[in-house]
């Protein structure tokens, strides 16, 4: 039974998070996962006016939570402390929670379990609305380094009764204030796992990380090592044929295609990292347009290799009339 709503339409729920908590989340997951064992905690932050949350701090497993291969219980006692700590000193909320999802349920999507345990918190606390994160692993490996983490985001709405509704992260880059402010309290060094973050480039999540004007922007390196390497895997006929442009941070490879036409890859530099946002394919036999292939070829998501996004490419339009 499949306990998530159908996406009609144009969602309407987003959440932002700050990156410093999706790394927190990612970690501790992949840490975990390398015991063979889940794990999870809370999400705390506060409402924006147009009634946005914006997670500011998440909560690691406490001392007693269980963790078990396909279930987790978080330690209800110290659930209970950083609840108080965090609103006393912060004035941050429980907004939801995140748990890892196990490799044997093939899906992010809530359980049951989890929709009853997000409705009795939310009629418990006279909430509107519970956030669920649910973390499911896309590449998992002996190493830390090498694990590519899914964050899936879903809004449960208490009154409707409704199933949960999935819905897209804004990521604001760097570390949460409440997280450096935490640092300073030694008696609640419990509620944070340091050296516990995975990279933003092993996480993926539906949505979009935001420019921040304030932080230094790095100059687009069109030919950085890392693409040269990318590039170097493609066909030799091709290599030479390639085309970078760039404008500001971003920036357009267009990769030719004989016979049919060319690819396009937009791409945005932000904050040193290089994503991939669209891919299109202008066929030279079409009068219809660039078709947007986006979806089948980021398969991995914005940091999908470019040989990868190349032969998902060419599958595809070997079929196309
Ligand atoms: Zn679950």
């Amino acid at each position: 039974m499949d306990f998530v709503a159908n996406k009609t339409g144009e969602n309407e729920y987003s959440v932002v998070c700050w990156e410093s908590e999706l790394k927190a989340i990612c970690g501790m997951a992949a840490e975990e996962e390398m015991e063979g064992l889940e794990t999870g905690g809370e999400l705390y932050g506060l409402y924006t006016q147009s009634d946005k949350p914006v997670i500011m701090f998440a909560t690691p497993a406490g001392p007693s939570a269980r963790h078990g291969p396909g279930y987790f219980i978080q330690d209800l006692e110290f659930f209970k402390y950083a609840n108080k700590f965090l609103f006393q000193e912060f004035q941050i909320n429980f907004i939801g929670s995140h748990h890892v999802h196990p490799h044997f349920s093939f899906s992010p999507n809530p359980s049951s379990i989890d929709v009853q345990g997000a409705k009795s918190i939310g009629f418990k606390n006279s909430m509107e609305k519970v956030y669920l994160f649910t973390i499911t692993f896309e590449r998992c490996s002996r190493s830390f380094n090498k694990k590519i983490v899914r964050v899936n985001s879903y809004v449960y709405e208490i009154k409707n009764s409704f199933k949960p509704i999935p819905c897209k992260i804004l990521v604001l880059p760097g570390i949460s204030p409440i997280r450096r402010a935490i640092s300073d309290y030694p008696e609640a060094k419990k509620l944070i796992r340091p050296d516990c973050y995975l990279p933003i480039s092993q996480i993926r999540w539906d949505g979009c990380y935001q420019i921040n004007s304030k932080l230094p922007i790095q100059k687009p390196q069109p030919f950085n090592k890392s693409l040269i390497r990318q590039f170097k895997r493609l066909p030799a006929e091709i290599q030479s044929k390639i085309q970078v442009q760039c404008d500001h941070e971003i920036m357009v490879i267009s990769i030719p295609m004989p016979p049919k036409g060319t690819l396009y890859l937009g791409c945005v530099t932000q904050n040193g990292y290089r994503t991939i946002r669209s891919v299109y394919f202008s066929s030279t036999e079409s009068l219809n347009g660039p078709i947007d292939i986006t979806k089948r070829a980021t398969k991995w998501g914005p940091f999908t290799r470019i040989q990868t996004i190349y032969s998902t490419a060419k599958s595809f339009i070997r079929h196309l009339v």
